[in-house]
């Protein structure tokens, strides 16, 4: 990653400033939508509300002249006259011309016209095709302008005789509706520049953020693991930034392990490297007379071997990562691994004259694990305790259990391991100073791979050790369920 090309980060910058861009593109089309929604539905709705509002109150008025002159209106004469009076009064009362029509559409008293009886025509009036009681046009061309017109029904002997028709314009109307439409236009301004608040807010709060750590992860993927973002807080943020921290500097101490391991590794192959030429040389040269050449053969092939076993000892550690080692999970009897084990270091122990005392907890003793690989364990810890012992000393190998664990302890009477080397020894290569005498063949990675065999199980091992008196490892298992049941 941090090998990436700078100009894939600027990729990032740039779609950072779209998405700024984005939001106040956002924000605008808000704004233009609302004061359109204002200008649209909004005012279609405050006008049919504000119409069948005013319809309503001039139904009921023509109800009232229906009801109260409906008889009078059809006579001729002094009755006549005095609901034309009447009318007349009333248009002046309620702004509003009162026109009465028959049932055939001609028109029978206006109350803005004396020119008498039968003076107009609508012969298309018909009130019952409409489904409702108003209508807002210019009332079959008797207005220039729009106007509301409400009608009701005058009955007599249970028919329909006639209508009350008023009217009034729909300028009062429209002036209403747009003194509310300027309300409504001024409340959408204060609630746009109330979410101009919240962009100001998201700016501070997660644009300038983002840009930081944007140009944080840009160091990092330039090398500068060490620089800081000025992201302190506790929210996703400041998460976002400390995560990132984080990486950048497991991603230096990877790289720093790397460094170390690969000087380990070039070290570790050297000098048996080294060892052999020399020989080699020094037979083909004549340094080495023919009659020493088998001895010297003998340590070419023991550094060799050397190299052989460091090479299987890299290839293993490389195959056993804790997090994705694949277990073969069995129950089996650890008692019998360990006995196994030992018969395969006899040889070695009659070299040294050392005896293994077992001390192990009932005849048999069943623990789930991979059997392989921790018997493997058992080896590299015996394997360790006979190569660090004295001649004629005991190694005692004990198996206890306590709750769902067994403990298995290899203990023996050798040379020890210093106080702040016992930190170290489960480091790939490691290796104290007292033992680099005891043994030139050992590669350091014997209990690298055995923590991370007992890590896989997710299991610990221990170190107790003094120098110069020896050193125990205890190891812990889970017990087999079967056998507790
Ligand atoms: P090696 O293959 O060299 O034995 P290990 O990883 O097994 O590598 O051990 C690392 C180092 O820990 C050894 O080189 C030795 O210095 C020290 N060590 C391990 N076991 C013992 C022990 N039983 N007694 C003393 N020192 C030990």
């Amino acid at each position: 990653m941090a090998n990436l090309p700078v100009h894939q980060y600027n990729k990032n910058m740039k779609l950072h400033k779209t998405l700024y861009l984005k939001l106040l593109l956002a924000y605008l089309l808000f704004g233009i939508l609302s004061f359109l929604l204002v200008s649209t539905v909004t005012n279609r709705m405050i006008l049919d509300n504000l119409t069948r509002t005013q319809a309503d109150s001039l139904y009921r008025e023509s109800q009232l002249v229906a009801v109260s002159y409906g008889s009078e209106i059809r006579q001729s004469g002094s009755a006549r006259d005095d609901a034309l009076t009447q009318l007349k009064a009333l248009d002046t009362y309620i702004s509003a011309e009162i026109r009465i029509i028959d049932s055939k559409g001609k028109q029978i008293m206006d109350s803005r016209e004396d020119t008498g009886e039968n003076s107009r025509e609508f012969p298309d009036f018909d009130p019952t095709s409409s489904g409702t009681y108003y209508m807002t046009d210019d009332f079959y061309g008797a207005f220039s302008e729009p106007t509301l017109s409400v009608f009701y029904p005058i009955t007599a002997d249970y028919q329909v005789v006639g209508y009350v028709v008023i009217h009034t314009p729909m300028s009062s109307i429209y002036s209403s509706r747009d003194r509310i439409l300027q309300i409504s236009y001024l409340t959408v301004l204060m609630i746009q520049i109330l979410s101009l608040l919240i962009l100001i807010v998201f700016t501070y709060v997660v644009y300038h953020p983002l840009r930081k750590i944007t140009h944080a992860a840009e160091e990092y993927a330039n090398g500068n693991m060490d620089y800081e973002t000025s992201i302190h807080g506790r929210d996703e943020m400041g998460y976002l930034a400390g995560t990132l921290k984080y990486m950048a500097s497991e991603i230096a101490r990877s790289e720093d392990n790397q460094r170390k391991f690969i000087a380990n590794v070039s070290h570790d192959f050297r000098s048996p490297l080294t060892s052999i030429r020399g020989y080699l040389t020094a037979m083909i040269d004549g340094t080495i007379p023919p009659e020493l050449h088998e001895k010297y053969l003998q340590i070419v092939l023991n550094e060799t071997e050397r190299l052989t076993k460091l090479t299987n000892g890299l290839l293993e550690l490389n195959s056993l990562n804790p997090k994705g080692m694949v277990l073969s999970l069995s129950d089996f009897d650890i008692n019998a691994v360990i006995k196994r084990t030992c018969e395969t270091f006899e040889v070695q122990c009659d070299r040294k004259k050392i005896t293994i005392e077992l001390i192990l907890s009932g005849e048999t003793l069943y623990v789930r694990a991979d059997k392989d690989k921790i018997q493997q364990v058992i080896y590299n810890l015996l394997d360790n305790a006979i190569k660090f012992s004295h001649n004629n000393s005991i190694i005692k190998i004990e198996t206890t259990e306590k709750n769902d664990k067994i403990f298995v302890s290899v203990k023996d009477a050798g040379i020890g391991i210093p106080k702040d080397a016992q930190s170290l020894i489960f480091d790939r290569f490691y290796k104290t100073d007292l033992s680099r005498g005891k043994d030139k063949r050992g590669t350091g990675l014997g209990l690298a791979i055995t923590r991370e065999i007992l890590q896989a199980h997710s299991q610990n091992i221990n170190v107790i050790s003094t120098e110069g008196v020896g050193s125990e490892f205890l190891f812990t298992l889970a017990r087999s369920k079967d056998q507790r049941s």
